[in-house]
């Protein structure tokens, strides 16, 4: 889970950073309102955490632009504000979830917990395609009710698949989701990974589509 932190507060901003990065999601932060819609631009996110006071504009302001461009993530705000109307207004505008300053960091990712299984993967902490199933709390992947031994990039090739089963996962995201376990990607991995992952969950009834132009697209198929 890919999360762009809108945050100004570099004390609560290192500290979520910390706590979140600790739990799995890679967090790319931002104290500005125009330099996250560049970020949204150029990259692909599952998810944003908006504080509504920033240095150069005023979070709702952004927030009701984010949803004018249709944009679909998830977003959770930030506030210290804690008067009712800001709150309503908060969500009448587009955001999902809403936490007032100053804040149990557990709470906040319990939150997004929630949020994220909201949007991504129904009301469970699973995603079940064919005969693997994602735990979405630990990035677990089982097969047949196995582990399924894959290296950590596999794994993370095979996750946002999953997460996105039967949609089209571009390139570009899975680059990000990789490069953001480690070193540079050779022009090529994607490609290389993609041909390891398939091969692997070959034999549990679900198959990996290449859409030429678009990218790659996971699916169930039926058991021969
Ligand atoms: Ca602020």
């Amino acid at each position: 889970m890919k999360i762009l932190l809108i945050e100004d507060d570099e004390v609560l901003a290192d500290g979520l950073t910390h706590t979140l990065s600790a739990s799995g999601y890679t967090v790319t932060g931002t104290t500005s309102g125009a330099y996250a819609e560049h970020l949204l631009q150029a990259q692909d996110f599952d998810l944003i955490i908006l504080d509504l006071g920033l240095p150069d504009m005023d979070g709702l302001q952004l927030l009701r632009k984010l949803r004018a461009q249709k944009l679909p993530l998830p977003i959770m705000i930030l506030t210290a504000r804690d008067d009712m109307n800001t709150r309503i207004e908060g969500i009448r505008e587009g955001a999902d979830d809403y936490m007032t300053k100053p804040f149990e960091l557990g709470e906040l990712e319990a939150r997004l917990q929630a949020l994220v299984r909201r949007c991504y993967g129904g009301f469970s902490n699973t995603i079940e395609i064919g005969r693997l199933l994602l735990d979405t709390r630990n990035h677990q992947i089982k097969a047949n009710g196995q582990f399924l031994s894959l290296s950590a990039r596999e794994s993370a090739v095979l996750e946002v698949l999953l997460i996105q089963a039967n949609k089209v996962v571009s390139k570009d995201r899975i680059a990000q989701r990789l490069s953001s376990a480690g070193d540079a990607l050779a022009d090529n991995a994607i490609e290389v990974y993609i041909h390891r992952v398939r091969k692997r969950i070959e034999p549990y009834d679900v198959e990996i589509r290449t859409v030429r132009g678009l990218g790659y697209l996971l699916e169930s198929k039926p058991h021969e």
